[in-house]
């Protein structure tokens, strides 16, 4: 299903942050707390949009910790 794989994708985005207090476990930069959107495309039209919450590393972007809960 390789034809499939191109027609396909997922784009995550940050649409607003704040900072908390905590660092990344990777890097040792600060963390934040970030509202995060999630959009499936197929074929460049968007199918599917998921809104959580998460908590990133505004250096290099790891994930620390997420909540599943929201929206
Ligand atoms: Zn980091």
């Amino acid at each position: 299903m390789l034809f499939f794989c191109f027609l396909y994708d997922q784009k995550r985005m940050v649409r607003n942050s704040k900072p908390v207090a905590g660092i990344c476990s990777r890097c040792g930069g600060c963390a934040s707390v970030a509202d995060m959107e999630t959009a499936t495309r197929f074929c460049y039209v968007p199918i599917y949009r998921k809104s959580w919450r998460a908590i990133i590393c505004t250096f290099c972007g790891a994930l620390l910790k997420s909540y599943r809960h929201v929206c």
